[in-house]
């Protein structure tokens, strides 16, 4: 089946340039839209079709659509950046596209062409390519995602898809200004048991995980910790974002992927770039007494999470129950900048791309 052309509808009445300037001057994470979006329906009898680029807007569902009731629906995150010379880039985005398909694999729905999915991801970028915020560590952030649209109650994979890519340019994700994260552990839920979908992106996992994280709000953290369903002990991820120890020794730990957690793209770029960097990277199970222990003995130098949103982002503080530790000094690490440092470099095209992680448009 060969990919459709996508058809343009531009937008009627785009968002006035003064509007528009004044939105993405300093946009909080994922509040502020684009004009347009990408829409492609799937169907058995006609496979991928009805590509169009459009207006953004509300979508209209039958109250008996299948994702209302049964939650197959999952999605991809990932940002285009404007390099110096004005140039757009996406930086990554195959690995999104073969991610995407393998989460589509687990909730049993259509798998999308991979390369529909990244001129798709195009489209919207270059549609809306005057949505670029001009702040610091500003970017376009991507929103491919996919749900089960068939109009029927039964429970069965549905035989309809509907594909959409919306843009959202973001600033800093945290905008507390602190230097580091405050952790909650989760002692009471789990994210993700073994055979469950905790490797898939899709959105019944963070409707699972929300309950904790508002624990973790409650209690004056930012970010809860998840430990694995069989014994509690080991460490696997935040809600949305890989972790990464740093030792005395200069080595990495990083939970390995056992079908439990999600295999993050940014913690893959991590790990080429501190092997890279003459760094030894161990993926394996790290117990939450270790790293308590660890912390608090010194062993243990540094922590951080990554992920597409906020980027690298480092641990200063972990709670469980009635106890507290602190992560090395309490703020950011030497290990945990320079990684971070040579992979934004990367993305904005300020370093050189041995990898070939960063596609121009
Ligand atoms: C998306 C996601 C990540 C990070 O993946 P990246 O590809 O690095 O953005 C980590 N954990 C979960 C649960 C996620 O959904």
């Amino acid at each position: 089946m060969s990919a459709p052309a996508f058809a343009l509808l531009p937008h009627p009445a785009p968002v006035a340039d003064d509007v528009r300037a004044a939105a993405i001057a300093d946009p909080a994470f994922g509040r502020v839209f684009t004009d347009h979006m990408v829409s492609i329906r799937f169907s058995g009898a006609k496979g991928w079709h009805d590509a169009q680029v459009m207006p953004r807007g509300p979508l209209s569902l039958d109250p008996a659509t299948a994702v209302l009731h049964y939650a197959q629906e999952i999605f991809e995150g990932l940002k285009a950046y404007r390099l110096d010379d004005g140039s757009m880039a996406l930086f990554r985005v195959e690995a999104n596209a073969a991610r995407f398909n393998a989460s589509a694999r687990r909730m049993a729905m259509a798998e999308l062409p991979e390369e529909l999915f990244i001129a798709a991801v195009k489209e919207i970028v270059r549609v809306d390519a005057n949505w670029f915020p001009k702040v610091a560590g500003g970017a376009l952030y991507l929103r491919p995602f996919m749900y089960a649209s068939e109009v029927f109650l039964g429970v069965k994979p549905s035989a309809e898809y509907h594909f959409l890519v919306i843009a959202s340019p973001v600033g800093n994700y945290f905008k507390s200004g602190a230097p580091a994260v405050s952790l909650w552990v989760s002692e009471d839920y789990t994210r993700a048991a073994p055979g469950g979908t905790g490797a898939a992106k899709c959105g019944g996992n963070y409707a699972a995980s929300l309950v904790a994280q508002s624990e973790a709000i409650a209690k004056g953290h930012d970010q809860v910790v998840f430990l694995d369903a069989a014994e509690h002990r080991w460490i696997e991820e935040l809600g949305g974002m890989n972790m990464f120890f740093v030792f005395e020794d200069g080595s990495l730990v990083t939970p390995p992927l056992t079908g439990t957690i999600l295999p993050g793209i940014t913690r893959d770029a991590i790990i080429t770039l501190a092997k890279d960097a003459g760094l030894t990277v161990r993926e394996e199970r790290y117990a939450i007494d270790q790293w308590q222990a660890d912390a608090e003995s010194g062993r243990l130098t540094e922590s951080f999470a990554c992920g597409t949103a906020a980027v690298v982002t480092p641990v200063g503080k972990v709670t469980r129950g009635e106890t507290s530790f602190t992560i090395g000094a309490g703020g950011p690490g030497q290990t945990t900048a320079m990684l971070k440092d040579k992979l934004v470099a990367i993305q904005r095209g300020q370093a050189p791309d041995p990898y070939g992680w960063v596609m121009r448009l």
